[in-house]
């Protein structure tokens, strides 16, 4: 955990603002550009480039500079303190016994800034005011008590996997991945979906294009996928506020 604690500069002031983000990073898996790499930071186009610079090794960063931009506008702040754990990407487990280990030192929070989300571009601020959640578990299909050979059995015991396919298809429509239980959907706000409106204007078809698709060149044309909906407010809804099977 990083701690760090600025103190205020505004007369007169007794709440704290707390920043907070995390500095533990995802595996760097594989699939980087040729020139890229996750142990070879590159800085290309004012975008620096390798493991972790995003999610969320810009957090720290980010509330310095931020801090830092209200210094050179003469412009006084409260008391703002960060918490920049390291444990988020395997769930924060550690995160609430830091909170209470600094308690008295995080002092009167009135305003908590969480910086670790999305950004639509990068010619404005951005502020994130709907996440999905999410629910998870281990589904299990067992059909035999042991493993047989593929050839004395198939035919005549029936595959796990076209079992696990009718359960997870009473769930989700798999021609376009709705989830099926109403219980999962809830009407969407309609300042919510007015707000979703003026969101979408800004980054426009940039909302599904930015989207690494796959594409192949078949004998003179190009096959392509495509996005569930070309429509930039349906895509942003359905990537944030309706209920989907990743
Ligand atoms: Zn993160």
């Amino acid at each position: 955990m990083l701690f760090f604690d600025i103190p205020a500069t505004k007369a007169g002031s007794t709440q704290t603002i707390l920043m907070y983000g995390h500095r533990d990073k995802q595996p760097e898996f594989n699939g980087w550009r040729s020139d890229l790499g996750p142990w070879t930071p590159k800085y290309e186009n004012g975008k620096l480039y390798g493991r972790g610079g995003a999610d969320d090794g810009y957090a720290v960063y980010a509330s310095v500079a931020a801090v830092q931009a209200l210094k050179a506008q003469g412009k006084p702040h409260p008391r703002i303190v960060g918490l920049i754990e390291t444990c988020e990407e395997s769930g924060s487990y550690d995160l609430l016994p830091y909170v209470d280990a600094l308690r008295d030192r995080l002092g009167d929070v009135s305003l908590v800034i969480c910086l670790d989300s999305g950004a639509g571009n990068y010619d404005q601020l951005w502020l994130t005011t709907s996440l999905r959640g999410m629910a998870s578990g281990t589904l299990k299909v067992q059909i035999l008590t042991e493993g047989v050979h593929s050839g004395d059995a198939s035919g005549l015991v029936p595959s796990s996997f076209r079992i696990m396919r009718q359960v997870l298809d009473r769930l989700e429509d798999s021609k376009t991945g709705r989830l099926l239980p109403a219980s999962f959907h809830c009407e969407i706000p309609s300042d919510r979906l007015e707000q979703a409106k003026a969101t979408a204007a800004i980054p426009g078809d940039e909302v599904y294009k930015r989207f690494p698709w796959a594409h192949y060149d078949c004998g003179g044309s190009t096959a392509f996928a495509l996005p569930t909906t070309t429509d930039p407010v349906e895509a942003l809804v359905n990537r944030t506020g309706r209920r989907r099977c990743p």
